[in-house]
């Protein structure tokens, strides 16, 4: 495919810190930095997450489990490399393992599964990562950070795609000021 669609028809990094972007990127109490393995994007749960791109849903997981709680993957073709899309921390997910999904199908609601249980307002996020391995290893192998396929991280803006539209947000404290610049290059 040639284009992405985003995850999320309103996409913002989780309080627009570097901390919730791909990388070696979080702390530890003592000051070392851990690795967040994707970008976790704001979302009420039950908002809907969208196929990225046409492909088939790899993965499946409906248990509430530690981690990653609900979950799936997609996998597809994107510049001619196979590719992986994990959804995470979900409430509902809306397709069967080997289903064909085309893209900005839904594909499932996010929710607060896994490790973001109990996570309320302004926290509560889909976790997303990319990655070139459909059982990635730890730390950041068999990642990619989305950044590298999609431009930028929308982190200080919130980039909303509808109907096949793009459009940038400035974020303010206080949400996001309607002021909408066209950004279909994107
Ligand atoms: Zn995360």
């Amino acid at each position: 495919m040639g284009f992405l669609a985003w995850p999320l028809e309103t996409n913002r990094i989780r309080r627009d810190v570097t901390n919730n972007t791909f990388g070696t990127v979080r702390r530890n109490a003592d000051g070392t930095k851990r690795d967040h393995q994707g970008w976790d994007l704001v979302a009420t749960p039950l908002t809907a997450c969208y196929a990225i791109a046409d492909g088939v849903i790899r993965k499946r997981e409906d248990h509430d489990a530690k981690g990653h709680g609900k979950l799936v993957v997609l996998e597809f073709l994107f510049q001619g490399r196979t590719l992986f899309a994990l959804y995470s921390h979900l409430s509902i997910a809306s397709v069967a393992r080997g289903t064909k999904v085309t893209q900005g199908e839904v594909i499932a609601y996010t929710g607060t599964s896994g490790n973001a249980n109990g996570m309320t307002g302004e926290d509560q996020h889909l976790h997303f990562e990319i990655r070139n391995e459909l059982e990635a290893g730890r730390g950041l192998s068999g990642r990619v950070d989305p950044q590298t396929l999609y431009g930028r991280a929308p982190r200080e803006y919130a980039i909303v795609e509808s109907h096949g539209q793009k459009r940038l947000l400035k974020s303010s404290g206080a949400g996001l000021k309607i002021n909408a610049q066209d950004m279909r290059r994107w």
